[in-house]
Protein backbone atom coordinates (compact mmCIF):
# COMPACT_ATOMS: atom_id res chain seq x y z
CA UNK A 1 0.00 0.00 0.00
CA UNK A 2 1.43 3.36 -1.03
CA UNK A 3 0.85 5.81 1.83
CA UNK A 4 -0.75 9.10 1.24
CA UNK A 5 1.69 11.97 0.72
CA UNK A 6 0.07 14.77 3.39
CA UNK A 7 0.78 18.52 3.96
CA UNK A 8 0.13 19.76 7.02
CA UNK A 9 -0.91 23.61 7.15
CA UNK A 10 -0.73 26.16 10.33
CA UNK A 11 1.35 24.69 12.66
CA UNK A 12 -0.30 25.74 15.74
CA UNK A 13 -1.31 23.91 18.85
CA UNK A 14 -3.61 21.13 17.17
CA UNK A 15 -1.30 20.53 14.57
CA UNK A 16 1.27 19.77 17.07
CA UNK A 17 -0.63 18.27 19.72
CA UNK A 18 -3.06 16.00 17.58
CA UNK A 19 -2.36 15.94 14.01
CA UNK A 20 1.23 15.23 13.96
CA UNK A 21 1.36 11.75 16.45
CA UNK A 22 -1.55 10.97 14.65
CA UNK A 23 -0.05 10.78 11.30
CA UNK A 24 3.18 9.54 12.89
CA UNK A 25 1.15 6.65 14.25
CA UNK A 26 -0.70 6.22 10.87
CA UNK A 27 0.77 4.09 8.06
CA UNK A 28 -1.70 4.89 5.78
CA UNK A 29 -0.09 8.73 5.89
CA UNK A 30 3.28 10.29 5.14
CA UNK A 31 3.58 13.82 6.16
CA UNK A 32 5.27 14.99 2.71
CA UNK A 33 5.18 18.86 3.74
CA UNK A 34 4.70 20.97 6.43
CA UNK A 35 3.12 24.81 5.33
CA UNK A 36 3.78 27.09 8.19
CA UNK A 37 4.60 30.87 8.52
CA UNK A 38 6.32 30.49 11.53
CA UNK A 39 8.34 26.92 12.06
CA UNK A 40 9.13 23.92 10.60
CA UNK A 41 9.45 20.11 11.32
CA UNK A 42 12.23 17.67 11.47
CA UNK A 43 12.16 15.58 8.36
CA UNK A 44 9.84 16.90 6.28
CA UNK A 45 10.45 19.88 3.60
CA UNK A 46 8.97 23.45 4.94
CA UNK A 47 7.18 26.02 2.59
CA UNK A 48 6.09 29.41 4.06
CA UNK A 49 2.84 29.37 2.13
CA UNK A 50 0.66 26.66 0.34
CA UNK A 51 1.13 28.57 -3.36
CA UNK A 52 5.09 27.63 -2.83
CA UNK A 53 4.26 24.03 -2.34
CA UNK A 54 1.97 23.47 -4.84
CA UNK A 55 4.85 25.35 -7.38
CA UNK A 56 7.46 22.99 -5.90
CA UNK A 57 9.09 19.60 -7.02
CA UNK A 58 7.27 18.05 -3.38
CA UNK A 59 4.52 15.62 -4.43
CA UNK A 60 1.81 15.83 -2.28
CA UNK A 61 -2.03 14.14 -2.58
CA UNK A 62 -3.79 16.21 0.33
CA UNK A 63 -3.79 18.63 2.66
CA UNK A 64 -4.91 19.02 6.16
CA UNK A 65 -5.97 23.00 7.00
CA UNK A 66 -5.21 23.17 10.84
CA UNK A 67 -5.17 27.21 10.86
CA UNK A 68 -8.27 29.16 12.07
CA UNK A 69 -11.13 29.30 10.29
CA UNK A 70 -10.98 32.81 8.58
CA UNK A 71 -7.75 31.85 5.97
CA UNK A 72 -9.72 28.42 5.65
CA UNK A 73 -11.63 28.71 2.32
CA UNK A 74 -9.06 30.68 0.76
CA UNK A 75 -6.43 27.73 1.27
CA UNK A 76 -8.86 24.89 0.60
CA UNK A 77 -10.16 26.08 -2.50
CA UNK A 78 -6.45 26.71 -3.25
CA UNK A 79 -5.70 22.71 -2.71
CA UNK A 80 -8.67 21.34 -4.25
CA UNK A 81 -7.51 23.27 -7.58
CA UNK A 82 -4.58 21.77 -7.30
CA UNK A 83 -6.14 18.72 -7.61
CA UNK A 84 -5.38 17.53 -3.56
CA UNK A 85 -7.61 16.11 -1.21
CA UNK A 86 -8.81 18.35 1.71
CA UNK A 87 -9.67 17.74 5.41
CA UNK A 88 -10.89 21.30 7.97
CA UNK A 89 -10.21 21.35 10.91
CA UNK A 90 -13.09 22.51 13.00
CA UNK A 91 -15.30 24.76 12.24
CA UNK A 92 -14.96 23.77 8.32
CA UNK A 93 -15.15 27.42 7.29
CA UNK A 94 -15.84 30.89 8.70
CA UNK A 95 -19.73 30.75 6.64
CA UNK A 96 -21.55 28.24 5.35
CA UNK A 97 -21.36 29.68 1.70
CA UNK A 98 -17.69 28.69 1.87
CA UNK A 99 -18.33 25.13 2.78
CA UNK A 100 -20.94 25.00 0.27
CA UNK A 101 -18.64 26.34 -2.52
CA UNK A 102 -15.64 23.52 -1.55
CA UNK A 103 -18.27 20.91 -1.41
CA UNK A 104 -18.96 21.75 -5.15
CA UNK A 105 -15.93 22.18 -6.71
CA UNK A 106 -14.57 18.88 -4.42
CA UNK A 107 -17.48 16.48 -5.92
CA UNK A 108 -16.96 18.94 -9.58
CA UNK A 109 -13.54 17.37 -9.08
CA UNK A 110 -13.66 13.74 -7.60
CA UNK A 111 -11.74 15.16 -4.69
CA UNK A 112 -12.46 13.95 -0.87
CA UNK A 113 -13.47 17.14 1.36
CA UNK A 114 -13.57 16.06 4.92
CA UNK A 115 -15.40 18.31 7.32
CA UNK A 116 -13.68 16.81 10.88
CA UNK A 117 -15.63 16.82 13.67
CA UNK A 118 -13.36 15.44 16.65
CA UNK A 119 -15.38 15.34 19.16
CA UNK A 120 -17.78 12.62 17.28
CA UNK A 121 -14.72 10.36 17.50
CA UNK A 122 -14.78 10.71 21.57
CA UNK A 123 -15.04 7.38 23.36
CA UNK A 124 -18.85 7.86 24.63
CA UNK A 125 -20.35 9.49 21.93
CA UNK A 126 -21.01 6.19 19.38
CA UNK A 127 -22.23 4.32 22.25
CA UNK A 128 -24.88 7.11 23.48
CA UNK A 129 -26.08 7.51 19.90
CA UNK A 130 -27.23 3.62 20.12
CA UNK A 131 -28.44 4.11 23.34
CA UNK A 132 -30.62 7.20 22.64
CA UNK A 133 -31.67 5.81 19.28
CA UNK A 134 -35.01 3.94 20.59
CA UNK A 135 -35.40 6.09 23.66
CA UNK A 136 -38.23 9.11 23.90
CA UNK A 137 -35.65 12.29 24.56
CA UNK A 138 -37.33 14.87 27.55
CA UNK A 139 -34.91 16.87 28.28
CA UNK A 140 -31.16 17.95 26.79
CA UNK A 141 -28.49 19.91 29.35
CA UNK A 142 -25.39 21.14 27.75
CA UNK A 143 -22.53 22.60 30.06
CA UNK A 144 -19.45 23.44 28.27
CA UNK A 145 -17.60 25.98 30.80
CA UNK A 146 -13.69 26.17 30.35
CA UNK A 147 -10.73 29.04 30.81
CA UNK A 148 -9.78 30.48 27.45
CA UNK A 149 -6.68 32.40 29.42
CA UNK A 150 -5.81 28.05 30.16
CA UNK A 151 -6.67 26.57 26.88
CA UNK A 152 -6.32 29.01 24.23
CA UNK A 153 -3.77 32.04 25.54
CA UNK A 154 -2.30 34.01 22.84
CA UNK A 155 -4.97 32.77 20.08
CA UNK A 156 -6.01 35.95 19.25
CA UNK A 157 -7.91 35.17 16.11
CA UNK A 158 -10.84 33.40 18.45
CA UNK A 159 -12.07 36.93 19.27
CA UNK A 160 -11.79 38.39 15.93
CA UNK A 161 -15.06 38.29 13.38
CA UNK A 162 -15.32 34.87 11.78
CA UNK A 163 -13.12 33.33 15.61
CA UNK A 164 -16.44 32.57 17.06
CA UNK A 165 -15.21 33.76 20.68
CA UNK A 166 -16.65 30.58 22.45
CA UNK A 167 -18.20 28.82 19.72
CA UNK A 168 -14.96 27.60 19.31
CA UNK A 169 -15.45 25.18 21.84
CA UNK A 170 -18.69 25.64 21.83
CA UNK A 171 -19.18 24.04 18.44
CA UNK A 172 -17.74 20.59 20.07
CA UNK A 173 -21.08 20.33 21.89
CA UNK A 174 -22.70 20.92 18.82
CA UNK A 175 -20.85 18.19 17.10
CA UNK A 176 -21.90 15.90 19.58
CA UNK A 177 -25.52 16.26 19.96
CA UNK A 178 -26.15 16.69 16.46
CA UNK A 179 -24.96 13.36 16.21
CA UNK A 180 -26.60 11.50 19.20
CA UNK A 181 -29.61 13.06 19.25
CA UNK A 182 -32.04 11.22 17.27
CA UNK A 183 -34.67 13.95 16.33
CA UNK A 184 -33.47 17.32 14.42
CA UNK A 185 -33.74 20.52 16.77
CA UNK A 186 -33.88 23.98 16.54
CA UNK A 187 -32.81 27.65 18.19
CA UNK A 188 -35.63 28.93 20.07
CA UNK A 189 -33.71 31.76 21.62
CA UNK A 190 -30.22 32.98 22.77
CA UNK A 191 -28.27 35.18 24.58
CA UNK A 192 -24.83 36.25 23.43
CA UNK A 193 -22.26 37.91 26.24
CA UNK A 194 -19.25 40.00 23.93
CA UNK A 195 -16.89 41.76 25.79
CA UNK A 196 -16.93 45.73 24.76
CA UNK A 197 -13.26 45.50 23.12
CA UNK A 198 -14.15 42.19 21.11
CA UNK A 199 -15.64 40.72 18.24
CA UNK A 200 -16.79 37.58 19.70
CA UNK A 201 -18.91 35.94 22.03
CA UNK A 202 -17.46 35.01 25.60
CA UNK A 203 -20.82 33.46 27.03
CA UNK A 204 -23.74 32.19 25.58
CA UNK A 205 -27.01 30.29 26.32
CA UNK A 206 -29.09 29.06 23.80
CA UNK A 207 -32.93 27.48 24.44
CA UNK A 208 -33.38 24.87 21.55
CA UNK A 209 -36.27 22.90 20.99
CA UNK A 210 -36.36 19.98 19.28
CA UNK A 211 -39.16 18.32 16.94
CA UNK A 212 -41.03 16.65 19.65
CA UNK A 213 -40.53 20.16 21.93
CA UNK A 214 -38.23 18.84 23.94
CA UNK A 215 -36.32 21.23 25.40
CA UNK A 216 -32.34 21.75 24.50
CA UNK A 217 -30.53 24.04 26.82
CA UNK A 218 -26.65 25.18 26.33
CA UNK A 219 -24.50 27.28 28.21
CA UNK A 220 -21.31 27.55 27.16
CA UNK A 221 -18.86 29.96 29.03
CA UNK A 222 -14.95 30.90 28.28
CA UNK A 223 -14.87 32.57 31.69
CA UNK A 224 -14.50 29.17 33.83
CA UNK A 225 -12.05 28.94 36.72
CA UNK A 226 -12.03 25.73 38.93
CA UNK A 227 -13.47 23.01 37.36
CA UNK A 228 -13.70 22.63 33.89
CA UNK A 229 -17.04 21.14 32.17
CA UNK A 230 -17.33 19.49 28.80
CA UNK A 231 -21.00 17.83 30.11
CA UNK A 232 -24.28 16.62 28.31
CA UNK A 233 -26.78 15.10 30.00
CA UNK A 234 -30.07 13.38 28.54
CA UNK A 235 -33.22 12.49 29.94
CA UNK A 236 -35.11 10.50 28.43
CA UNK A 237 -38.62 8.32 28.75
CA UNK A 238 -35.86 5.17 29.93
CA UNK A 239 -33.43 6.89 31.99
CA UNK A 240 -30.42 9.40 32.09
CA UNK A 241 -27.60 9.48 29.65
CA UNK A 242 -24.35 12.30 30.59
CA UNK A 243 -21.49 12.46 28.55
CA UNK A 244 -18.88 13.77 30.39
CA UNK A 245 -15.10 14.75 29.76
CA UNK A 246 -15.60 16.07 26.01
CA UNK A 247 -17.43 12.79 25.47
CA UNK A 248 -15.36 10.63 26.59
CA UNK A 249 -16.94 9.30 29.33
CA UNK A 250 -20.50 7.23 29.10
CA UNK A 251 -22.41 7.49 31.83
CA UNK A 252 -26.18 5.76 31.80
CA UNK A 253 -28.43 6.33 35.06
CA UNK A 254 -24.88 7.71 36.94
CA UNK A 255 -23.15 4.47 36.50
CA UNK A 256 -20.16 4.63 34.07
CA UNK A 257 -20.87 2.58 31.60
CA UNK A 258 -17.75 3.07 29.02
CA UNK A 259 -14.51 5.03 29.17
CA UNK A 260 -12.38 4.70 26.13
CA UNK A 261 -8.27 5.66 25.30
CA UNK A 262 -8.67 9.30 23.44
CA UNK A 263 -8.58 8.06 19.99
CA UNK A 264 -10.43 11.16 18.48
CA UNK A 265 -7.79 12.71 15.72
CA UNK A 266 -6.77 8.66 14.88
CA UNK A 267 -10.32 8.31 14.32
CA UNK A 268 -10.37 11.15 11.16
CA UNK A 269 -7.40 10.17 9.71
CA UNK A 270 -8.89 6.53 9.53
CA UNK A 271 -11.96 7.96 8.42
CA UNK A 272 -9.87 10.98 5.96
CA UNK A 273 -7.97 7.65 4.62
CA UNK A 274 -11.14 5.71 3.97
CA UNK A 275 -13.02 8.40 2.12
CA UNK A 276 -9.83 8.61 -0.13
CA UNK A 277 -9.57 5.15 -1.24
CA UNK A 278 -13.81 5.17 -1.35
CA UNK A 279 -14.03 8.37 -3.48
CA UNK A 280 -16.39 10.03 -1.37
CA UNK A 281 -16.31 13.04 0.87
CA UNK A 282 -18.11 14.04 4.18
CA UNK A 283 -19.53 17.47 4.33
CA UNK A 284 -21.64 17.78 7.59
CA UNK A 285 -22.17 21.66 8.84
CA UNK A 286 -24.71 20.78 10.66
CA UNK A 287 -22.70 22.39 14.11
CA UNK A 288 -21.60 25.31 12.25
CA UNK A 289 -25.56 26.19 11.05
CA UNK A 290 -26.20 25.81 14.76
CA UNK A 291 -24.08 28.23 15.46
CA UNK A 292 -24.83 30.52 12.66
CA UNK A 293 -28.42 30.41 14.22
CA UNK A 294 -27.25 31.90 17.12
CA UNK A 295 -25.67 34.63 15.78
CA UNK A 296 -28.98 35.48 14.03
CA UNK A 297 -31.10 34.88 16.60
CA UNK A 298 -29.80 35.66 19.46
CA UNK A 299 -30.05 38.87 21.88
CA UNK A 300 -26.21 40.61 22.64
CA UNK A 301 -25.13 41.44 25.70
CA UNK A 302 -22.17 43.79 26.16
CA UNK A 303 -20.10 42.22 28.67
CA UNK A 304 -17.34 43.92 30.34
CA UNK A 305 -13.91 44.25 28.59
CA UNK A 306 -11.59 40.83 28.42
CA UNK A 307 -7.70 41.60 28.89
CA UNK A 308 -5.92 37.93 28.46
P1 LIG B 1 -3.33 28.16 16.95
O1 LIG B 1 -2.55 27.50 18.03
O2 LIG B 1 -3.52 29.63 17.01
O3 LIG B 1 -2.67 27.73 15.58
C1 LIG B 1 -3.16 28.13 14.34
C2 LIG B 1 -2.00 28.19 13.36
O4 LIG B 1 -2.50 28.49 12.07
C3 LIG B 1 -1.02 29.28 13.69
O5 LIG B 1 -0.05 28.83 14.60
C4 LIG B 1 -0.43 29.58 12.32
O6 LIG B 1 0.58 28.62 12.11
C5 LIG B 1 -1.52 29.23 11.34
N1 LIG B 1 -2.18 30.38 10.70
C6 LIG B 1 -2.33 30.53 9.37
N2 LIG B 1 -3.02 31.65 9.10
C7 LIG B 1 -3.28 32.22 10.28
C8 LIG B 1 -3.95 33.41 10.64
N3 LIG B 1 -4.50 34.22 9.72
N4 LIG B 1 -4.04 33.71 11.96
C9 LIG B 1 -3.49 32.90 12.90
N5 LIG B 1 -2.85 31.74 12.60
C10 LIG B 1 -2.74 31.43 11.30
O7 LIG B 1 -4.79 27.52 16.86
P2 LIG B 1 -5.20 26.01 17.15
O8 LIG B 1 -5.61 25.87 18.56
O9 LIG B 1 -4.19 25.09 16.63
O10 LIG B 1 -6.54 25.94 16.29
C11 LIG B 1 -6.53 25.84 14.88
C12 LIG B 1 -7.85 25.23 14.46
O11 LIG B 1 -7.97 23.95 15.07
C13 LIG B 1 -9.06 26.06 14.90
O12 LIG B 1 -10.05 26.05 13.92
C14 LIG B 1 -9.54 25.31 16.15
O13 LIG B 1 -10.93 25.44 16.35
C15 LIG B 1 -9.16 23.89 15.81
N6 LIG B 1 -8.98 23.04 16.98
C16 LIG B 1 -8.23 23.46 18.04
C17 LIG B 1 -8.13 22.65 19.17
C18 LIG B 1 -7.31 23.04 20.39
O14 LIG B 1 -7.40 22.34 21.41
N7 LIG B 1 -6.48 24.07 20.36
C19 LIG B 1 -8.80 21.43 19.22
C20 LIG B 1 -9.50 21.01 18.10
C21 LIG B 1 -9.59 21.82 16.99
P3 LIG B 1 1.91 28.97 11.35
O15 LIG B 1 2.58 30.03 12.16
O16 LIG B 1 2.58 27.68 11.37
O17 LIG B 1 1.55 29.45 9.98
Amino acid sequence: MTPIRLALVGLGKIARDQHLPAIAGDKRFTLAAVVSRSSGVDGAPHFATLAELLASDVTVDAVALCTPPQPRHALAHQALAAGKHVMLEKPPGATLSEVEDLRQVAAARSLTLQTTWHSRCAAGVQPARQWLADRAVKAVRICWKEDVRVWHPGQTWIWEAGGLGVFDPGINALSIVTAILPRPFFLARGVLHTPSNLQAPVQAELDFTDAAGAPIRAEFDFLQTGPQSWDIEVDTDDGALKLTHGGARLWINDHLVYEGPDREYPGLYTEFARLIADGSSDVDVSPLRHVADAFLLSERVSAPPFIE
